[in-house]
């Protein structure tokens, strides 16, 4: 729309809800514009979420097992150095041509990009403060916020991106923290330690509740953290954290018990803070024209992502749901096609989930405890890495695929992949549960040889018969 012109949609922020809803609307030929106060396009996971954390972990991959791993597989390496600032600015180039990528489809499919910062003046009007000065009103018929999500601190804990770091600082130091400490067993917690770990830092998470990513399969996690502790990461669970000094050299934290009890303190050269995101979503005018959020601040909307204001929408990070860059753009499609008259749909129940750790651990759908919890009766499929071919070949057969399947029809209800390349091998899974197949199915259709992949269907045929390789 040029400038004065209404939108049909305009849409606040241009993370992957946001601009891939942008994108999707211009593409049913809705006059579209996306307002962006970052300056790049891309939000939290293109600027300083999935893609920069996964450049990172791949850098320091191929550095550790340089490292651990070449001589084993006979290639001799002498003189192995870390060149961080190179290995940052494989990171930045990769950062800068993604984002920069989303610029030019945002051309090519006429969606107007207004950089500066929005915020709703009216259910028809978003006023905005521009980058490069002045300000300026869009106009739109309807409106959908996609502001996304903010990193997020705890009582007491000063973030100040130096010693003291969210993700954000921990995806650019600029030297290697000898001692770095992880507030929270979350996800990215896990991803920034493995990374840091991998290039040298003795990691110590401290997490309040008794176990890590509490969202996993409990057996997929015992492995997880036996294998993460193999690779020296230390774990104080049950632990909270209630002062932080950062007035010496480095940093000192308190820590007491979460039941109570007697206070250590815990050194370190950077804390990463990493106990969970809030969602963008104050100071963004919500209050001017009445849209209802929860308690935490999350944006309350009905089926078709429609806020209790008509009009105004909301996606992503900013809404209720798990906070995943794949599940965002799911919600910016779906309310899209809605505001088009068109149907759209997203299945929460399978979103996959990933950790990309190594090896990787992948999910979808439900774990064994919350199956039991439901009071279903189920099979489970186990098969261990060990006894699959390709991990034995590539000597990287730690972990383990296990299914969940219901016992009267032996309709997958889960998938859990502790692997190399398990978020590549689970998409096979949430196919499954997409189409309501049972272990039968997945174990019936023919798998390559040798890959990591005929683990699942071992697991598969193990669940309602007998795996062959174990
Ligand atoms: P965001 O990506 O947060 O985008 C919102 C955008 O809106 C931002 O660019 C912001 O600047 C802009 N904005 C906000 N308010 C305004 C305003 N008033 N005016 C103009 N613009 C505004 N998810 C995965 O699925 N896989 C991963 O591997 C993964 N890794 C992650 C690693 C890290 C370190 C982090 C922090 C997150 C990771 N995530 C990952 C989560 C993922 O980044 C988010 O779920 C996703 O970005 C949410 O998308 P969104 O569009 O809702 O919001």
């Amino acid at each position: 729309a040029a400038a004065g012109e209404e939108s049909d949609v305009v849409v606040l922020g241009g993370g992957p809800g946001g601009y891939v809803a942008a994108i999707k609307a211009a593409q049913l030929g809705l006059k579209t514009t996306c307002i962006e106060k970052r300056g790049t396009l891309g939000g939290t996971c293109l600027n300083v979420g999935c893609i920069p954390s996964k450049a990172l972990l791949h850098s320091s991959h191929m550095y550790h097992e340089a490292k651990t791993s070449f001589a084993h597989h006979g290639v001799k390496i002498s003189n192995l150095e870390v060149d961080l600032p190179a290995m940052m600015a494989q990171k930045d180039k990769a950062v800068a041509g993604l984002t920069k990528g989303i610029e030019g489809l945002f051309k090519k499919n006429k969606v107007t990009y207004v950089k500066g910062f929005g915020k709703l003046a009216s259910p028809s009007e978003v006023s905005v403060d521009l980058i490069d000065g002045g300000s300026t009103v869009v106009k739109g018929k309807n409106i959908i916020i996609a502001t996304g999500s903010d990193v997020k601190s705890l009582p007491g804990i000063t973030i100040d991106e130096k010693k003291v770091v969210s993700s954000t600082g921990a995806l650019c130091l600029s030297e290697i923290p000898k001692k770095l400490v992880v507030i929270g067993a979350g996800y990215i917690g896990l991803e920034m330690g493995s990374v840091w770990n991998r290039l040298g830092s003795e990691v110590t998470v401290v997490e309040f509740a008794p176990d890590i990513v509490p969202s996993m399969d409990g057996e997929v996690r015992k492995q997880f953290q036996r294998m993460l502790e193999k690779q020296k990461f230390k774990f104080m669970l049950k632990t909270k954290v209630v002062g932080c000094d950062t007035s010496g050299d480095g940093v000192k934290l308190t820590l007491e018990p979460a039941a109570g009890g007697d206070q250590t303190i815990l050194e370190a050269d950077v804390v990463l803070v990493s106990a969970g995101r809030t969602p963008f979503t104050s100071g963004i005018g919500l209050e001017t024209i009445g849209v209802e959020t929860d308690k935490a601040g999350r944006i309350l909307v009905d089926k078709r992502f429609m806020t209790n204001v008509k009009g105004v929408y909301a996606i992503g990070d900013a809404i209720p749901g798990p906070m995943l860059a794949h599940k965002a753009e799911e919600d910016g499609v779906a309310c899209v096609e809605f505001i088009a008259g068109k149907e759209g749909h997203v299945d929460y129940d399978t979103v996959p989930g990933v950790v990309y750790t190594h090896p990787e651990v992948a999910s979808v759908g439900k774990t064994e405890e919350q199956v039991k919890a439901l009071g279903i009766a189920y099979r489970v499929g186990k098969f261990p890495l060990l006894a699959n071919s390709r991990a034995k070949a590539i000597d990287d057969a730690e972990g383990l695929v296990k299914v969940v399947a219901e016992k009267e029809t032996d309709k997958i209800l889960g998938v859990h992949i502790m692997a190399p390349n398990a978020g590549e091998i689970i998409h096979e899974a949430v196919l499954a549960l997409q189409y309501g197949a049972s272990s039968e199915d997945v174990a019936r259709t023919c798998h390559a040889h040798p890959t990591v992949s005929e683990a699942l269907k071992e697991a598969c045929l193990q669940t309602f018969s007998k795996a062959i390789h174990i």
